[in-house]
């Protein structure tokens, strides 16, 4: 039997500290605000901002959600950005991604200012990610670092197994492991003889965006399995990028979708808001 590696019960703990963190904030006259853009009618990306607007609410982060029709001009998206960079009042901005087609995801990160970036997608950021120096950690990825600190996974000289290369996940998490000293391959679509490579993993870590694409035989037998995956299955049910079923029993430790990766990754977020908050008040 694994350990499951609770997300939901973790991120309580960090929204708690986060909680205390904007009260003291409070207590000094700052006040934490995000400004969440959400441009169309994706319904998996509403369910994920209400999610962060309850968890803003619940931490004391005054939260305030733009919503725009999916046919809104790329020059009127970049003027509410524009706004919201003035904005004094707005410490963090979040644009939920994916953007309706025809709109430049590229543009819209490039015009967020990087004191702003929570979701730390801008290059600045990322380079910052890259150096090592950051203020702002990604979400997903430094949501399982801290999930893997909570359970006392070292990743420290641990050969580390990546499949997936987006610049929102797969990516950023290579590196945040190669900052914990770990030996990290990271692995896409083209890569060759996947298995034999997943199964060297002692932690794997899968954000492939396709339904219990790992299976038992990909996994060495022990290793910790980190569950990026936010699927639909085949009856249009939530389940992640592993076969949960199959990897559990030969697993040390593994997250449940959904009640892993994901709560963690919102946690995240209301840390980073925090700390932009800080940033922009001279409080770090
Ligand atoms: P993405 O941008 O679609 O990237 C998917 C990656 O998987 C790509 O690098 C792709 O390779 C690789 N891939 C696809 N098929 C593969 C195959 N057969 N073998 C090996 N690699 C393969 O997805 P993403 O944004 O990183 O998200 C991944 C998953 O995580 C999705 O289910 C998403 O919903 C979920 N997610 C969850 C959270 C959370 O908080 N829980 C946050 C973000 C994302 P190429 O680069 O070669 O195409």
């Amino acid at each position: 039997m694994a350990t499951i590696l609770d997300g939901k019960a973790v991120s309580a703990h960090v929204k708690a500290e986060v909680k205390r963190e904007v009260e003291a904030l409070a207590k000094q006259g700052v006040s934490v605000s995000l400004a969440v853009i959400l441009v169309g009618d994706d319904p998996a990306s509403h369910t994920y901002v209400r999610n962060k607007e309850k968890a803003c609410a619940e931490a004391g982060i005054r939260s305030k959600t733009y919503r725009l029709p999916a046919d809104t001009t790329e020059q009127a998206l970049l003027a509410l950005v524009e706004t919201l960079n003035a904005d004094k009042a707005v410490n963090g901005i979040l644009c939920q991604l994916p953007l309706p087609k025809g709109l430049n995801e590229a543009a819209v990160i490039a015009a967020v200012s990087p004191e702003k970036d929570v979701d730390a997608f801008h290059a600045v950021n990322v380079g910052r990610i890259m150096l090592g120096n950051y203020a702002f950690l990604p979400c997903t990825p430094a949501g399982i670092v801290e999930l893997l600190d909570y359970y006392r996974i070292d990743p420290a000289g641990k050969r580390c197994v990546v499949i997936g290369r987006s610049n929102i996940v797969g990516k950023p998490m290579a590196m945040l492991l190669l900052h914990r000293d770990a030996t990290v391959t990271v692995c896409h679509s083209k890569t060759e003889d996947l298995a034999a490579i997943t199964k060297t993993a002692d932690i794997l870590v899968a954000a492939v965006g396709k339904p219990r694409f790992v299976t038992a035989d990909m996994v060495k037998p022990g290793a910790v399995v980190i569950d990026v995956g936010m699927d639909r299955d085949e009856n249009g049910k939530l389940c992640g990028d592993v076969d949960f079923a199959a990897v559990e029993p030969k697993a040390a430790c593994i997250t449940p979708v959904p009640g892993g990766v994901g709560p963690m990754t919102i946690a995240t977020l209301l840390k980073n808001t925090v700390t932009a908050a800080k940033l922009q008040n001279g409080l770090r």
